[in-house]
């Protein structure tokens, strides 16, 4: 009897992701990227009535503005780090024989000070800072990065390297809830105009360690973290495929962030986890896109 195919080899399969042979590591084809091309637009529509900035980084970032930003005290085993060679020729043949041999080449491989972006909002804060005082209504920034995270999996939804969309408010405490609650009801009447069944949550981030613990029960405690989840895998188990973040003044205070009366700005985001959103309507809709239904084809391309 054949093996059922699993739900990562049907959309290999299907063309939609491309193997690399490492774990939550793929390339897109052609289908996968068109609806990642709608749902970007799709989000550029919801947000535009507020007009936001956008700005774009590269998926690298400052390693002196990423160990100010305390990742590392909460999520250690997510961050990468880039390191490259530096050394002399004797070193070089040194790296060559190794590689020859099978031995590890990467030993004398020296941290540089790069590292890999862990979440799209993670630059917008040190941008901000360095521009100054801010206006009394405070910033919105639209944002988006490919994003690493250390989680190898082969759970399709689960990937190493992967692209986040974000909104950004920066400004006093009543503007980021107002934000915030706008975009849970934006959230919301985005993914039911993509037809996908889905419902929001309490969450909390996934912290390391026995301190960790403390952190996630507090978030929690605080409602500072919520998510819109969808069946995605088809495990019964939803995937977070938004998050609505509260981070009270925590970038305010690593960065200074003041507002024109002085006090120390708060911060919040919405997330959209663009390959899981897609991945989803693939789930839900099928795999050919000629097939969607109409209502959910004119939201993602109503031009064509
Ligand atoms: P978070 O900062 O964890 O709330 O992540 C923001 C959004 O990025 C989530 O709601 C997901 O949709 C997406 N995301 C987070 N981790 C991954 C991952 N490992 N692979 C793909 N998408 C992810
Ligand atoms: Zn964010």
């Amino acid at each position: 009897m054949d093996a059922i195919p699993s739900w990562l080899d049907r959309l290999v399969a299907g063309g939609l992701l491309i193997p690399t042979g490492v774990d939550g590591l793929y390339g897109s084809g052609a289908a996968l990227e068109r609806v990642l091309d709608g749902l970007d637009a799709l989000i550029t529509r919801a947000g535009e009535a507020d007009r936001p900035e956008r700005v774009r980084f590269p998926p690298g970032a400052s390693r002196s503005d990423f160990e100010a930003s305390e990742y590392l005290k909460g999520f250690p085993h997510f961050a990468g780090t880039v390191h490259s060679f530096c050394g002399d020729e004797r070193a070089h043949r040194e790296v060559l024989r190794c590689v020859e041999v099978g031995e590890d080449w990467t030993v004398g491989q020296r941290a540089t000070d790069i590292v890999l972006t862990p979440a799209a909002c993670y630059p917008v804060y040190p941008m901000l800072a360095r521009r100054g005082p801010m206006p009394a209504e405070g910033c919105l920034v639209d944002v988006l990065s490919w994003c690493f995270r250390r989680e190898p999996s082969n759970e399709p939804t689960r990937m190493q390297m992967f692209r986040m969309r974000e909104y950004v408010r920066i400004g006093s405490p009543e503007q980021v809830a107002a934000f915030r609650e706008r975009w849970l009801e934006r959230g919301q009447a985005l993914v039911a105009a993509l037809g996908l069944p889905h419902a929001i949550d309490l969450a909390n981030d996934p912290f390391f360690g026995r301190v960790g613990r403390l952190l996630a029960d507090n978030q929690r405690a605080q409602q500072l973290k919520f998510e819109l989840l969808i069946e995605v895998n088809g495990t019964g188990a939803p995937t977070a495929c938004l998050s609505f973040n509260y981070h009270l003044d925590h970038f305010g205070q690593i960065w200074r962030l003041a507002l024109p009366d002085g006090t120390v700005a708060h911060t919040g985001c919405v997330a959209f986890g663009m390959e899981r959103i897609a991945l989803a309507l693939f789930r839900h809709h099928g795999f050919d896109l000629a097939h969607w239904p109409e209502t959910v084809r004119r939201v993602l391309w109503p031009k064509s």
